[in-house]
């Protein structure tokens, strides 16, 4: 994808996991890469690993944003692409589900996409030009037990994308969700394959059956499809909420 060089862009949550993922697969891909995550020392890593440019910020706090964007248009003199990963996933069933676990799960998930969107969006309209992709889930698409605050945290991601696609479109910005389904090796699944055996509910390994393409998906298959969508070849794809899912979720 070499229309990519000299393009920047910035990953949020890119300390580990699918995050990582996608910010090593952009640098791949020829993007100067900015990375986010509100652990410092994954961030260092991360940036290390790609020649990367690391900003430290809690996405959930709209200053720390704001001055995050600034450092990153500032050093990088522009900026293409911005992938809204960090999220966080907390389980338990909606009637006694701590008011803070809730506020939690918003100010990181949605708050925080809101925000880097709001940051975002001036630069990318001054260029004429854009590319924001959500990671959202297969959870955002259907609720189920024990995830409701995390199921309505996702569903409200794939509103904002869709709202925000209609009104950039005509300054040249596409808006994207990207919506994995169960994604192995990451530290979110070993907290949430945790809890559901706390809760008496099969592991994202013990629900693999259900997966018509047979396995559990890799953060490298997500990076590959947000990789797609901020590329040209997908230049007539906005406000699309993508399913990862290997089949598991189909609509
Ligand atoms: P992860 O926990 O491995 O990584 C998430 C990263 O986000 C961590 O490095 C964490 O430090 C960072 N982060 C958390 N709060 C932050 C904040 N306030 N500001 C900045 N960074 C913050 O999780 P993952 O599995 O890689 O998930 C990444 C994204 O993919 C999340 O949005 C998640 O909801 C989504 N997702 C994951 C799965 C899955 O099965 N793992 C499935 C569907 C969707």
């Amino acid at each position: 994808m070499t229309e990519a060089r000299g393009r920047a862009a910035l990953v949020t949550g890119a300390g580990s996991g699918i995050g990582r993922a996608i910010a090593r697969r952009l640098a791949r891909d020829g993007f100067r890469v900015a990375v986010n995550d509100v652990d410092a020392t994954a961030t260092g890593r991360a940036a290390a690993e790609i020649d990367g440019l690391p900003v430290v910020a809690d996405v959930g706090d709209r200053a720390a944003v704001g001055r995050m964007v600034g450092e990153a248009v500032g050093a990088l003199g522009r900026l293409d692409v911005l992938v809204n990963n960090a999220g966080i996933c907390r389980l338990g069933a909606i009637a006694d589900f701590p008011e803070a676990d809730w506020r939690a799960t918003f100010r990181v998930n949605v708050d925080g996409v809101f925000f880097c969107c709001q940051a975002a969006v001036p630069s990318m309209v001054r260029q004429g030009r854009g590319n924001i992709v959500n990671i959202a889930s297969w959870s955002g698409k259907s609720g189920a037990p024990y995830f409701g605050p995390y199921c309505a945290s996702k569903f409200a991601v794939i509103g904002l994308t869709q709202s925000l696609a209609r009104e950039v479109a005509a300054h040249g910005i596409r808006v994207n969700a990207v919506c994995p389904g169960i994604v192995g090796g990451t530290e979110m699944r070993a907290r949430v394959d945790d809890a559901a055996r706390a809760l008496g509910r099969p592991t994202g390994a013990e629900r693999v059956g259900l997966i018509p393409l047979g396995r559990l998906a890799e953060p490298d298959d997500v990076a590959a499809v947000v990789a797609f969508l901020v590329s040209d070849e997908a230049r007539y794809m906005t406000g699309q909420a993508i399913n990862v899912t290997g089949g598991l979720w189909m609509h």
